[in-house]
């Protein structure tokens, strides 16, 4: 059994750990396990292992990008599944290209991205991601998604819901702005650039601000934020405001969106611990690993949050960590 890397830290290992570097060996791997239960990873940063995964882990050490095409005002960029998405981010920032800025620092590669739909400050994956490649685990067949065809939502895509287990991310085009019209209208970043901010000025404000209130994977077990903001009916949300001054809430399609972290904290969890497991201090939505946490820690911990926040506001929030 070898060790599968994860940002919680969970002592957790798979039967095997495969890693590759081209879509080919990616094809053979792929032949070779038909059969055995497989699991692709990127960084390990948004996943809670259960206990031992009984399969095989795969994972890509493809890390390039490149520039496919341009046009008056944009560049299409095609990176491959392994690359780290901050990296990528700030080399982008780098060259004055724009779009990506306020998703930096966020951890993780690629391939999860397009899956994810990852969020910041404003900015979702799929404001900018123009096509998804993919290959096919049933036949290794190659399919390319449209953007429509990946059915992006809020944390959420095809990827996770009618194809989950089908398919493997082996490359995303990102669609790059050449002229920067800064996004600062999310929490306190306007506040935290200067005047007239190129994008590495807001990516390096976003991750001072991120620094501040998240836990740094360095140093501290996690997998980011553990539960998705719901949005509730209006009704529901005035009738909660008419209960709490300065209930924070955004206007969304079909609801409104209450943040998460602000009913966890009504609830009391804020700084709790549970076993090994807390709920962290500077930003209740994270639970980390304080150093020797189990699985079932954090598993039980979440439930007690949910049942919590479900008692107090009738709210039912959900993980956005997937479980394994
Ligand atoms: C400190 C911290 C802060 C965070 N902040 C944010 C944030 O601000 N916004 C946000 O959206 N997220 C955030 N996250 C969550 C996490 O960074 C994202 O979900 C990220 O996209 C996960 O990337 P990963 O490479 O680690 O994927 P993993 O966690 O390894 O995998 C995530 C999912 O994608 C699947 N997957 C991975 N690669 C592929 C592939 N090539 N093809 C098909 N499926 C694949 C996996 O099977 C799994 O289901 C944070 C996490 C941490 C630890």
């Amino acid at each position: 059994m070898v060790n599968i890397p994860n940002t919680f830290r969970m002592d957790v290992r798979a039967k095997i750990y495969a890693e590759y570097r081209s879509v080919d060996e990616l094809r053979e791997l792929l032949q070779q396990y038909r059969g055995e239960r497989l699991l692709h990873i990127g960084a390990g940063s948004n996943l809670l292992f259960t206990g031992d995964f009984n399969g095989v882990v795969l994972h890509s050490a493809m890390r390039r990008a490149r520039a496919t095409r341009e046009d008056d005002s944009h560049v299409f960029i095609e990176a491959e599944n392994g690359l780290v998405l901050d990296e990528l981010i700030a080399q982008l920032c780098d060259m004055g290209l724009s779009g990506m800025e306020n998703l930096s620092y966020i951890p993780g590669e690629v391939g999860a991205s397009a899956v994810q739909n990852v969020g910041a400050y404003g900015v979702e994956a799929k404001d900018v991601i123009t096509e998804v490649r993919a290959l096919a685990i049933a036949d290794g067949s190659e399919r390319t998604f449209t953007h429509a065809e990946c059915c992006y939502g809020y944390r959420d895509s095809i990827f996770k819901n009618d194809l989950r287990g089908q398919y493997i991310i082996t490359c995303v085009t990102y669609r790059l702005d050449k002229q920067f019209v800064p996004k600062l209208d999310y929490g306190n970043l306007r506040g935290e650039v200067g005047a007239n901010p190129t994008p590495m000025d807001v990516r390096e404000a976003v991750i001072r601000i991120r620094r501040q209130k998240l836990p740094e994977v360095s140093e501290v077990g996690s997998a980011g934020s553990f539960f998705k903001n719901p949005i509730v009916p209006r009704e529901q949300y005035e009738a909660i405001a008419a209960q709490y001054e300065r209930v924070p809430h955004f206007d969304q399609e079909g609801g409104v969106k209450i943040p998460a972290a602000w009913l966890i904290e009504q609830c009391g969890w804020k700084g709790k611990t549970l076993g090994g497991a807390q709920c962290y201090a500077k930003q209740p939505l994270v639970l980390v690993n304080t150093g020797n946490a189990t699985p079932q820690d954090v598993i039980t911990l979440a439930q007690n949050i949910c049942n919590s926040v479900h008692d107090k506001f009738g709210i039912t929030i959900s993980p956005e960590v997937n479980y394994i």
